[in-house]
């Protein structure tokens, strides 16, 4: 048997409805080490996400009540958690869609069971890593101009500037591009989507209002006739 060397054991939980594959699952992982509890449709895996708190969700993509994808989608929304998903053998797209849908790993069945309890292993390392990353110091962008990705915090010389999610994505995007020319439409498409239905004064009225707000009036600067750049 495999005991992981953290004090506690991982909590795995695993939404799945054909109960025998939920209880090999079961039975597989925690012989590797790990706590497992099992839910047998997409609804109650919610409901248990919130009770277990697991470290990590093993979804299948078939379930009775809610598509996997939108199961996905709500845990990654409402739990920073990692997902491997369960997919049918051969489904592209199905792989695709989860790992649009923020699923982390996927694994086809007829599965090995050594080879989820390793791929498990793996996509918790990875995310572990990532979120210990995370605890940055904010990036200082030019004279007091500090920028917390963790927590989506801007702060211009020590107060906070409170930013629509759009206004922080573009001050994000700017600050990372220094000095770059963009032109309007090329930051409609980049931050809005090719499919987005309105026009190039979005942008112009974003800007505007970062300016203001961040008080970057003489930093984000119009090029005339081209679009805008961030100077620093
Ligand atoms: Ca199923």
């Amino acid at each position: 048997m495999r005991v992981e060397n953290e004090m506690e054991k991982k909590r795995i939980l695993v939404i799945e409805d054909e109960k025998p594959i939920a209880e090999i699952l079961k039975y597989g992982l925690e012989k590797e080490g790990f706590q497992v509890v099992c839910a047998f449709a997409g609804g109650s895996g919610l409901e248990a996400a919130k009770s277990f708190r697991p470290d990590m969700v093993v979804l299948d993509w078939m379930l009775p009540d809610i598509a996997g994808v939108d199961v996905c989608r709500m845990l990654t929304e409402q739990h920073n958690i990692p997902i491997l998903m369960l997919t049918a053998r051969g489904s592209v797209e199905d792989k695709l869609y989860g790992l649009e849908a923020g699923a982390d790993d996927y694994v086809t069945k007829p599965f090995d069971l050594r080879e989820v309890a390793a791929r498990v292993r793996t996509v918790l390392r990875r995310f572990e890593k990532a979120r210990s990353g995370e605890t940055t110091r904010p990036e200082e962008y030019g004279e007091g101009l500090t920028v917390s990705e963790q927590e989506r915090l801007v702060c211009r010389n020590g107060r906070e500037v409170e930013l629509t999610p759009k206004e922080y994505e573009l001050l994000l995007y700017f600050l990372k591009h220094p000095r770059q020319v963009f032109t309007r439409d090329a930051l409609l498409e980049r931050l809005w989507g090719y499919d987005y239905m309105g026009d190039t004064r979005t942008v112009d009225i974003h800007v505007q209002r970062l300016r203001r707000k961040a008080e970057l009036e003489d930093k984000l600067v119009t090029v005339f006739g081209v679009g805008y750049k961030y100077v620093p």
